[in-house]
């Protein structure tokens, strides 16, 4: 078994971390960083995710709380940054199959631009 939060070859979102896929990067530090969604749900639909390898809120424990917080903090300052702080927006996480993840690695969906149901679909 690999190291805690080591890249992970085929894992879609390692790869766009470590550069090798592009993506259209909107916010980035030493441990997170904030891309575009390729099929956006909303006028704004950004994937915020750690650097390392996590595969889903399932894993997470309380020595991740640091590392969260710099996650829920990222988005935050990206949804200022890209104007939808005052009309308020969705943070979303997606685990397993029927919660509709589709990429095995942590990422918060910040959308905004439009209001959301609840709950939804
Ligand atoms: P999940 O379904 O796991 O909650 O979210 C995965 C998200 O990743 C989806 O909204 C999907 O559109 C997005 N996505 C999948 N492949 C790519 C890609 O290559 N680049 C970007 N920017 N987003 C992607
Ligand atoms: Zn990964």
């Amino acid at each position: 078994m690999s190291d805690r939060g080591a890249p992970v070859a085929d894992c879609l979102f390692c790869r766009i971390v470590a550069g090798e896929i592009p993506s259209d990067r909107v916010h980035e530090d030493d441990q997170v960083i904030a891309f575009r969604d390729i099929a956006p749900r909303a006028p704004t639909h950004i994937l915020v995710i750690p650097r390392a390898h996590i595969a889903s809120a399932a894993e997470l424990t309380e020595a991740d709380g640091p590392l969260l917080g710099r996650l829920f903090g990222a988005a935050a300052q990206v949804a200022r940054e890209q104007g939808i702080a005052d009309d308020g927006y969705r943070l979303v996480t997606n685990v397993g199959r029927w919660g509709g993840q589709t990429v095995d690695h942590l990422h918060l969906h910040l959308m905004g631009g439009r209001p959301f149901d609840w709950p939804p679909g």
